[in-house]
């Protein structure tokens, strides 16, 4: 079933309908259970990654796919698929999580400006169904170039994830 169909088959034809339900959520056919989930998975350590930081509710790991040296993923270890779905305070702590894992991967990368990125729903290229926050360091020669993935060995990306964690302390 393609997305267009489950959206369908989620909403109904009637765009009314569609609109007001997607008030309360947002469409994303990439949907799954936490046991299913890729990044639950990864919190509950039944997948491996490059961890840069783990708390009582949050933890972060590079991108498997980064658009650059040290591009870092924060997430909430509670599954839930965007903002939405969260309590304010936890969106407060998942942003304070991220601020602070920005200026470890500012530190150990030598970048000079990070995004943050946090995509909500397919529309928006949201892949993985788990809120996470993307921080992405920039250097000044990346200035108003497009992003692009770019390819890290595992090596590189292992010792980046243990720099990235020391500076984060
Ligand atoms: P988004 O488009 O905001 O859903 O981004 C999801 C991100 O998760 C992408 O940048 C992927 O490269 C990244 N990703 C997917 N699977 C993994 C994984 N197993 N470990 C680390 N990053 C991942
Ligand atoms: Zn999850």
């Amino acid at each position: 079933m393609n997305h267009a169909e489950k959206r369908l088959e989620r909403y109904g034809s009637d765009s009314a309908a569609i609109l007001s339900a997607a008030q309360k959520r947002i469409f994303n056919s990439a949907s799954v259970s936490s046991e299913d989930c890729v990044f639950c998975k990864i919190i509950r350590g039944q997948l491996p990654s490059n961890k840069v930081y783990d708390d009582k509710g949050y933890v972060a790991f590079l991108d498997i796919n980064p658009f650059s040296r040290g591009h870092t993923l924060v997430c909430p270890k509670a599954h839930g698929e965007t903002l939405w779905d969260m309590k304010e305070d936890e969106i407060g702590g998942l942003f304070t999580a991220a601020s602070k894992v920005s200026k470890g991967v500012m530190h150990a990368t030598g970048a000079e400006g990070f995004r943050i990125l946090q995509n909500n729903g397919e529309a928006s290229n949201q892949v993985v169904a788990h809120v996470h926050v993307h921080v992405i360091p920039v250097m000044m020669e990346d200035k108003g170039k497009p992003m692009g993935r770019i390819k890290v060995g595992p090596e590189e990306m292992a010792s980046l994830a243990e720099k990235i964690k020391q500076a984060i302390g």
